[in-house]
């Protein structure tokens, strides 16, 4: 078979391209054997919604986190993270239970951030204002 990388003819039974270490094997050149045709959501919602039902919402605690309020995002992302401990114990409804806190940490990291920001463009305003 030739390698899709470089295109150098390798032996049939090749695994790797003996130019440049592609993968020539069907089974791993494939880089999604169970995907169907469907068309794919992005990387990271996808890890979290193709096994179960139940989304970890540690995209959005991770968002919370960096951009809003350290303390509650980290809050969002234990919780987060306990979703797939959970499911991986069958536990669906105490993972539906961390997924639903994530969610809610997510909006207290949002909320406080947007707090802290008005706050601290009203301070930056008034020190403006009084000439200091
Ligand atoms: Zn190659």
């Amino acid at each position: 078979m030739f390698c899709r990388h470089c295109g150098q003819e390798n032996a049939s039974n090749a695994v790797r391209c003996i130019r440049c270490g592609e993968a020539v094997s069907p089974e791993i050149a494939s880089p999604r054997p169970t995907a169907g045709g469907q068309s794919q959501p992005p990387p990271i919602t996808d890890a979290a919604t193709t096994k179960t039902s139940v989304g970890n919402n540690l995209v959005w605690a991770i968002l919370a986190t960096l951009f809003c309020c350290l303390p509650t995002g980290i809050v969002a992302i234990v919780y987060a993270a306990q979703v797939n401990t959970k499911l991986s114990h069958g536990d669906i409804a105490g993972a539906q239970e961390s997924a639903r806190n994530a969610a809610t940490w997510s909006w207290v990291s949002f909320g406080l951030g947007l707090l802290v920001s008005v706050a601290y463009v009203g301070l930056v305003f008034m020190s403006i204002a009084t000439g200091h």
